[in-house]
């Protein structure tokens, strides 16, 4: 991978020796010095802006904003895990290619630190935690003491699509007001999402649940819902007896009969507890981006059929 990158480097710096000699062709100066009075201009001219996303939501909520004035590329493959994603030379490239690079943060994408440094400087990157509600969390997340599965909270989405909105009509301010648009229109519906979970979530005859892994606390914290266990409580890690026994007694007092497991895990330690506790597995998605779970809102509702099924 590293000799890629360096035929990748080797490549790029030639292209912009070449883009150096340009400004001698009188036309292209014109056509630079337009672009310097007129902002915007490359963008009008059908350039899009290059944005890479991290996981599904961001680039969901990417394309939401952008519509046909941005090329969203997503980085993590679907049914892929964020915390145990190894990077491949296709990453490296999509990063170096792009303007923008959204990321949620909060230690989340690791693996995307060193391809970021590396990268032209004229990568923006944009990080969706910054200024977001963060929950503190026990258990070291790739080093970082705070839990990074914000964005399962669609009234924290809201403050990503502006924070992405910002981005765009700053790189692109003649788009603004279309950007602005379109971030409102998808806002409504973030809305109209967050009003159906809270609705739903009131009529629940169990407001407790057992997860997999300790990605539910923005969600449980927004609709007044409690995570009784979790079975896999640090990425990799897997649960000691003792700890299956913790949560074998938090189902029997819940009397739910479904443990939670998740799509980019193997469901395997899961199926044995929820065995044991004479229950089922149910599998959530706080990811999404496969069939049926394109988008952040089907995703989530995906999510509230099966906790309605659990706990309704
Ligand atoms: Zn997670």
């Amino acid at each position: 991978m590293y000799k890629l990158y360096h035929v990748f480097r080797h490549h790029y710096s030639a292209t912009l020796q070449r883009r150096m000699k340009l400004p001698q062709n009188r036309f292209f100066f014109l056509f630079l010095l337009s672009a310097l009075l007129l902002p915007g201009l490359s963008q009008a001219a059908g350039k899009n802006l290059k944005v890479v996303a991290s996981i599904a939501p961001l680039a969901d909520f990417a394309r939401e904003v952008g519509g046909d004035k941005v090329d969203v590329t997503l980085l993590l493959p679907p049914g892929a895990s964020p915390h145990t994603y190894e990077p491949t030379p296709r990453t490296m490239q999509e990063i170096a290619r792009a303007r923008i690079f959204l990321k949620i943060g909060a230690g989340l994408e690791f693996w995307a630190d060193k391809l970021v440094a590396a990268a032209a400087r004229s990568l923006l990157t944009v990080d969706c935690s910054k200024g977001a509600p963060l929950i503190r969390s026990q258990h070291s997340h790739e080093g970082e003491n705070v839990d990074p599965h914000y964005w399962l909270d669609p009234l924290t989405a809201i403050g990503m699509v502006r924070k992405i909105e910002a981005a765009f009509s700053g790189l692109d301010p003649a788009d603004a007001p279309y950007y602005r648009k379109r971030a409102s229109a998808y806002i409504a519906e973030l809305n109209a999402l967050d009003l159906q979970i809270a609705e739903t979530v009131k009529t629940f005859r169990v407001k407790e649940y057992v997860t997999f892994h300790p990605a539910w606390n923005y969600f449980s914290r927004r609709y007044g819902l409690t995570v009784a266990g979790v079975i896999e409580e640090g990425p990799g890690k897997e649960p000691t007896a003792r700890h299956i026994d913790r949560i074998l007694a938090e189902l029997r007092r819940l009397k739910i009969g479904v443990v939670f497991a998740e799509t980019q895990f193997s469901p395997k330690i899961a199926e044995a507890i929820a065995q044991e506790a004479g229950g089922r597995v149910l599998m959530l998605d706080p990811i999404g981006g496969t069939k049926g779970r394109e988008t952040y809102v089907k995703m989530m509702r995906y999510n509230l059929s099966l906790m309605r099924k659990a706990m309704g």
